[in-house]
């Protein structure tokens, strides 16, 4: 019997095998002259790429959760995402992010149409999905479609509102609360708050 280790990969290149493209040469050299000139070193260009990948959908959890329990900080959430966070010691960036609250008669959707624009500091690094073509095409013009897909089917007579994110301006979904979730401290409203639900492709559910 032969180890799966034993076969040779053909499949998986090296990241290295491709030619880099014009973009990357041009970050490439850009690094390059902004650490010769001084303008940051390489330990403060790895700190702050760690920070970012350190990044997680909690953040943007806690949020929402203290949207749910606190109506003044709704109030103060709906009006400045990144203001608000702050509040919670959460560091939102500074490209503004905007909050769209779900109702019972809409539910919003987050999409970059032209690349990848996400609120990252505090979801974490965007799923390849919402990076992908067909994402970025179709929830546009098909959103009931594509969020069918993503297992969220929802009635007719709830209108649904797509958001295209932009490098200047990012978006927070605000799902409803949950029925059943009467009582519950924040932690516990935070854990049903998923990436997919803050993006608009999933609504948070009660176990059991
Ligand atoms: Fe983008």
């Amino acid at each position: 019997m032969s180890h799966p280790h034993d076969d040779p990969h053909p499949h998986q290149p090296d990241i290295e095998d491709a030619p880099l493209g014009y973009h990357e040469t041009l970050t490439e050299a850009l690094l390059a002259l902004l650490r010769d000139k001084g303008v940051f070193s390489a330990d403060e260009l790895r700190r702050t790429l760690e920070e970012i990948d350190s990044r997680s959908p909690a953040d943007g959890a806690r949020l929402v959760a203290r949207s749910w329990i606190d109506p003044a900080f709704r109030e103060r959430l709906l009006h400045d995402v990144n203001a608000a966070a702050r509040e919670l010691g959460i560091d939102a960036g500074g490209i503004p992010i905007r909050a769209v609250a779900d109702t019972e008669q809409v539910h919003n959707v987050i999409v970059c149409t032209l690349c990848s624009c996400y609120p990252r500091l505090l979801l974490g690094a965007a799923p390849d999905w919402y990076k992908s073509r067909a994402y970025r095409s179709r929830v546009v013009r098909e959103p009931r479609a594509v969020l069918r897909e993503f297992g969220l089917e929802l009635p007719d007579e709830v209108q649904v509102v797509v958001h295209d994110a932009t490098a200047e301006l990012r978006y927070l979904v605000l799902p409803c609360r949950p029925a059943g979730t009467e009582g519950w401290d924040e932690p516990a409203l935070a854990a049903l708050v998923t990436r997919d639900c803050m993006i608009g492709t999933a609504m948070p559910i009660v176990p059991g």
